[in-house]
């Protein structure tokens, strides 16, 4: 099998899931990683990775250089480096051709399937999407060439539905705008995928029914693309083994964790994309302050961590940064979010609704308190909202830009932390998903039953 992530981690993490569980199922897997990657934790994880799986063979894939007049249709750094992969990929052909023995398949990302399809079909080769978000993004996706009268024509309604075949009604309010405009750069380029779905020869998904039954069974039945590939449903188990997560890594912040009391701290990340302004950045600290629950805040200061030279004390200043110390943990760097979600000190997480951090907080029971940002985060948030395992606050604004005071933030973080259905709703997908994942389960057969089909 041959995985090719494109960039981000919440891109080339779900990859290594994948690529972890098909090593361990004794599959042997070659990783293409891109050249130069775009960020530090983006090559921080892959070296552990292929430390800890020697058997994986990694493909160094290295892009093009482009001109320094090249015009790029994208500022977001992330989005040039998904440009590049894209415009080098005619490159792959040679990469893949070299490998030996031969590939059985290959598993691409979604934000590359216009282009890896042209080289697998020339080659006669299997290619399957290892699709990174939710099954609700991805019935978006599938549907989006139809939406887009609705999208373009519609009055600026934001209440307006959606409607998408078998699927409740998608609030218009949580299609990013980038994707609200059928002309945008990225709409052309999601257009362009989702007209090629019927060419891939499967999507390998990370959700499952307890998380997503309605929109799994819409998209297996057709409803929403007459003809739809097959679609593996399992959740993407972790990659490092237990004892590694279990108390391996000793960090000042871990043993903060380990002297709170259970389930008490509220977790705070928005994901490894987008910092959040500046202003939004104060009234998070505020209303962390006034949530009186200790807390551990993940703060992310720039949009690439390799240019992230600001201190928080020089965002929050000297005071509050002296308040928020005595009242929880802020860390700066990126840290390992199981090491954290996994920890029975967190009883609730503030997220920005990244489809992995919903499926990590969900198989540890742990209730959520939604604020997307960019992207499919609205998408993956009314997902969660929907199976019960998180709440969606108040109106919060796309792209970390300021909207929401420090008051109110505090008051939902008290509703997450103190609502008991949600707590109980939490800890039932947990059984549910422990059940679906111990060894034979239902994952594991899921998993089996997509290796099968290259077995002589
Ligand atoms: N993550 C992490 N440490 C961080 C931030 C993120 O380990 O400081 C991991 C997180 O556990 C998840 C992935 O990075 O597996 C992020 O994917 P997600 O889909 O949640 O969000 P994205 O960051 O892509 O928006
Ligand atoms: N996406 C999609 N089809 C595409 C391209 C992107 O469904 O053709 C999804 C993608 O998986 C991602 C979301 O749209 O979850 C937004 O993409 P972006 O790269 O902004 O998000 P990221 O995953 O990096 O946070």
């Amino acid at each position: 099998m041959v995985l090719m992530p494109s960039s981000g981690a919440g891109h080339v993490i779900p990859f290594l899931k994948v690529a972890g569980a098909l090593a361990r199922q004794n599959c042997r897997v070659t990783l293409i990683t891109s050249h130069p990657l775009v960020s530090k934790a983006e090559s921080a994880v892959i070296t552990r990775f292929l430390t800890l799986y020697p058997q994986v063979t990694e493909k160094k894939f290295h892009l093009l250089h482009l001109p320094p007049n090249h015009s790029s249709s994208f500022t977001d750094p992330f989005f040039r480096q998904w440009e590049l992969i894209h415009l080098s990929l005619p490159r792959l052909s040679d990469v893949l051709e070299s490998l030996s023995p031969p590939a059985d398949a290959l598993l691409s990302d979604i934000t590359l399937m216009s282009s890896t399809i042209s080289v697998t079909e020339s080659l006669n080769l299997p290619n399957y999407v290892l699709y990174t978000t939710s099954a609700r993004m991805f019935a978006f996706f599938a549907y989006y060439p139809a939406l887009s009268d609705a999208l373009s024509n519609s009055v600026d309604d934001d209440d307006e539905l959606l409607e998408i075949p078998g699927l409740e009604g998608l609030p218009k309010s949580s299609v990013p705008p980038m994707l609200q405009d059928t002309t945008s750069p990225f709409a052309t380029m999601l257009r362009a995928n989702s007209d090629c779905i019927k060419k891939f020869d499967g999507f390998l998904m990370n959700t499952f029914d307890a998380l997503e039954g309605r929109t799994l069974s819409a998209l297996k039945s057709g409803k929403i693309v007459d003809g739809m590939p097959p679609i593996f449903d399992f959740l993407f188990p972790p990659w490092e083994p237990e004892e590694v997560m279990k108390g391996g890594r000793a960090t000042a912040w871990k043993r903060w964790l380990d002297e709170q009391p259970p389930a008490s701290v509220v977790y705070v990340s928005f994901g490894s994309r987008t910092p959040l302004s500046r202003e939004q950045t104060l009234e998070v600290a505020k209303g962390l302050i006034s949530c009186h629950y200790p807390f551990m805040w993940v703060a992310k200061g720039s949009v690439v961590d390799k240019e992230d030279g600001v201190s928080l004390q020089q965002v929050l200043g000297e005071d509050l940064a002296r308040q928020m110390e005595e009242k929880g943990v802020v860390v700066k760097d990126w840290v390992d979010q199981l090491d954290i979600i996994g920890h029975k000190s967190v009883g609730g997480f503030v997220t920005h609704c990244g489809w992995s951090s919903i499926v990590e907080a969900s198989s540890y029971g742990v209730p959520m308190l939604g604020w997307p940002q960019i992207g499919d985060q609205r998408i993956t948030g009314v997902a969660m909202a929907e199976c019960g395992v998180g709440i969606l606050g108040g109106k919060w604004g796309w792209n970390g830009e300021f909207v929401v005071k420090g008051e109110e933030i505090g008051m939902h973080i008290r509703e997450m932390m103190e609502n008991q259905k949600l707590r109980s709703r939490a800890a039932e997908v947990m059984e549910d998903i422990n059940k679906v994942v111990a060894p034979g389960g239902v994952c594991d057969r899921t998993l089996k039953h997509f290796l099968n089909k290259f077995k002589s």
